[in-house]
């Protein structure tokens, strides 16, 4: 297994799908080798045309069953130090260097090649493949396919999502999400304020109630929350705005953002900045200026996968890979979107994320060879599932 798996890397490695850019010759691919197994395949195109999602099914199309996710995407390798071309494969030492070696084209290789086995054991409870795109830019394609599958009324029952983890089993980790608010007052003379309205001080106005909710988080935290630290953090990243002394500013911009621990939080902010500025920022600005706004820009909205006391992927995946704990990750990922379809999820993966995005990124065949073995003992439970 583990040749097919890196000749199947190898040619995966080759399609450049830097998030920019179409997957594709990827998708066509990887679709090509799941019919050959007898999966039903469905390309779900972006509003652009040049990016797809793949969804493929073995087995019955009905309930139940398991759903291998990960994403096609890869991070650009500009200004990197690379030793070798980053999108031919090389083998060195035990390890395959490419750019999405580890972050996530291993696990998807692993994955396909093992379809046929699969494919034997699907008789009662599908296995679903889903190939993201758009991962590394927020999350986009998978929430298109969560979206489709959301108004088909599918539910499979779980969900693992290879990510790089070595292999470790995570269940939880914080949602991040951006934002860009931008305010567009009246510019003016500094020595006459009243005639003007003036974006950078109504921004300040806008960050200093951002501060108070952000010391209001600390106090929602889930008393049992794992997460470090346990409540939902927000940071103000950047702040632009004005130009001299005299001038009254017409124009700001704040960049800040939140790693939500649960999404009652992310609502709580949202919901309460939404007011103020409609209920009071807002009409002083107009009272001056008719055509005074705030606009916020969502740069991103990765949902969060919440730690649930009960979840039967993560006591398959404990059977699977024999360890007996489980950990909670800082960096974001697809699975909170999967977890709002009501399944099951865990993050559990080849490479190490440490690798990801890296120069000189790469998987070891080792991690290769146990993410195997952890999907040859899937196979045979399938049926369970
Ligand atoms: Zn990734």
């Amino acid at each position: 297994m583990i040749d097919a798996t890196k000749a199947l890397l190898s040619e995966l490695i080759g399609f450049e799908t830097v998030s920019a850019d179409s997957n594709l010759e990827m998708i066509a691919c990887l679709a090509g080798r799941l019919e050959d197994c007898g999966a039903k395949v469905e390309a779900m195109i972006d509003p652009t045309g040049k990016k797809a999602n793949l969804f493929a099914t073995l087995g019955p199309e009905r309930d139940g069953g398991i759903v291998l996710s990960g994403h096609t995407d890869v991070v650009p390798v500009t200004d990197q130090d690379w030793h070798s071309d980053p999108f031919v494969m090389e083998e060195r030492d035990g390890r395959l260097y490419g750019r999405g070696s580890c972050d996530m084209k291993g696990f998807i290789a692993a994955a396909v090649t093992m379809a046929p086995k699969f494919a034997a054991q699907v008789a009662e409870r599908p296995l679903h493949f889903a190939f993201t795109y758009d991962e590394e830019t927020g999350c986009v394609g998978a929430g298109h396919l969560v979206q489709v599958l959301k108004e088909r009324g599918l539910k499979p029952r779980m969900a693992l999502i290879g990510e790089p983890t070595s292999m470790r089993i995570i269940e939880g980790h914080k949602g991040c999400h951006e934002y860009t608010t931008r305010f567009h007052g009246l510019e003016g003379h500094g020595s006459a304020p009243d005639l003007g309205v003036n974006a950078v001080e109504y921004a300040v106005r806008y960050v200093s109630r951002l501060l108070a909710l952000k010391d209001q988080l600390r106090g929602l935290a889930p008393s049992d929350s794992r997460f470090d630290p346990p409540w939902t953090t927000v940071n103000v990243g950047a702040f632009q705005g004005g130009s001299v002394h005299n001038v009254i500013a017409p124009k700001a911009e704040v960049a800040w953002e939140m790693r939500p621990v649960q999404a009652s939080d992310a609502d709580f902010v949202k919901q309460h900045l939404q007011a103020y500025c409609r209920d009071e920022l807002l009409p002083l600005m107009r009272a001056v200026y008719p055509d005074a706004k705030i606009d916020t820009e969502v740069v991103g909205e990765v949902v969060g996968l919440v730690p649930e006391d009960s979840n039967e992927a993560r006591r398959l995946l404990m059977d699977l890979t024999g360890a007996n704990s489980t950990e909670l990750v800082p960096f974001g990922t697809e699975a909170g979107l999967f977890q709002s379809m009501g399944m099951d999820v865990v993050v559990c993966g080849p490479g190490d994320i440490a690798q990801a995005h890296k120069a000189n990124e790469f998987v070891s065949l080792a991690q290769l060879e146990a993410c195997l073995g952890v999907l040859d003992g899937l196979a045979g439970k399938l049926a369970e599932l």
